[in-house]
């Protein structure tokens, strides 16, 4: 895999809704966001439980159609899933075929992308390297851990080369060894690949730990409470970053807007807080 087969793409959200109706009382999921993802940056999205996140990043996807404003991904409104888009759950142990090995399951979404034969394999070969599992191509995903499953996910993800990669709360099944190794992982992969990733998880120290900027959602009817620059430098290590006094801040800091937020505050200073 080269740098230059991945084109990153800038992902803007404006003015974005969702009310989902249907029986019973219309929910108001998300009342209004409007933000920017450059090309080629890693933002996590944090917040109450119910404040949204899987809604936002479905919408994201291409998989769910808001009910107001619009997702654009290189200048180009989103009404389904569009191509260069690839999206890693949290349930890994349903996003791969059991009847597949996890060669086959990696380079599934290449042969919809009609590949050909010969650069699939080198694709898959590749990914395959990129998250540390060159020798189990030929297993199938139920002979693997959940965390060497949550790899083959990943690397389904990257061999598709996609632009943007969408990834909600991929790893909260994993144990919390095997987490930190995934979270190196997806810095180190997107520090090659430059692609942009918008990550989604619950776990603060996880979104200060990956992100460049962190979207702390407020509860509903969801907006976005405060977009977080993280000035913690490219390089990240689990130790040091993790030690590092910016890092405390910020952790404290955004715990207290989530605290906030489960509260109901719609705003830094109506939470008492100040950037
Ligand atoms: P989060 O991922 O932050 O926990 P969700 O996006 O899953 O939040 O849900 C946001 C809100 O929308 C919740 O109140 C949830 O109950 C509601 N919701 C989610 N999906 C549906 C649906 N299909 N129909 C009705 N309400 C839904």
């Amino acid at each position: 895999m080269t740098d230059s087969t991945i084109t990153s793409a800038t992902l803007e959200v404006r003015d974005l809704g969702k009310t989902y109706t249907g029986r019973g009382e219309p929910v108001e999921a998300i009342q209004r966001l409007d933000f920017t993802i450059a090309a080629g940056e890693l933002v996590c999205i944090v917040g109450p439980s119910g404040a949204g996140k899987t809604t936002l990043l479905r919408c994201l996807a291409g998989l769910l159609a808001p009910s107001r404003g619009e997702v654009v991904l290189a200048d180009k409104v989103i009404s389904g899933p569009p191509p260069g888009l690839a999206v890693v759950l949290q349930e890994y142990g349903r996003s791969l075929f059991p009847w597949l090995t996890v060669a086959q399951n990696v380079e599934l979404p290449l042969k919809e992308k009609k590949v050909p034969a010969a650069r699939r394999k080198e694709l898959v070969r590749e990914a395959l390297e990129a998250v540390s599992l060159p020798d189990d191509g030929d297993k199938y995903p139920w002979q693997l851990s959940g965390g060497m499953q949550q790899r083959v996910a990943i690397a389904r993800a990257v061999a598709y080369e996609p632009a943007v990669l969408l990834m909600d709360e991929p790893f909260a099944a994993v144990d919390a060894q095997t987490r930190f190794e995934l979270e190196d992982l997806v810095r180190s992969l997107w520090e090659r690949l430059k692609v942009t990733v918008v990550f989604v998880t619950h776990d603060i120290d996880e979104a200060i730990y990956l992100g460049e900027r962190v979207l702390v959602l407020s509860g509903r009817p969801t907006i976005i409470l405060e977009d977080v620059k993280v000035d913690l430098g490219d390089h990240r290590s689990q130790l040091e970053t993790r030690s590092h006094p910016e890092f405390s801040r910020l952790r404290t800091h955004v715990y207290e807007l989530v605290q906030a937020a489960k509260k109901g505050a719609r705003s830094v200073a109506e939470a008492g807080l100040s950037h």
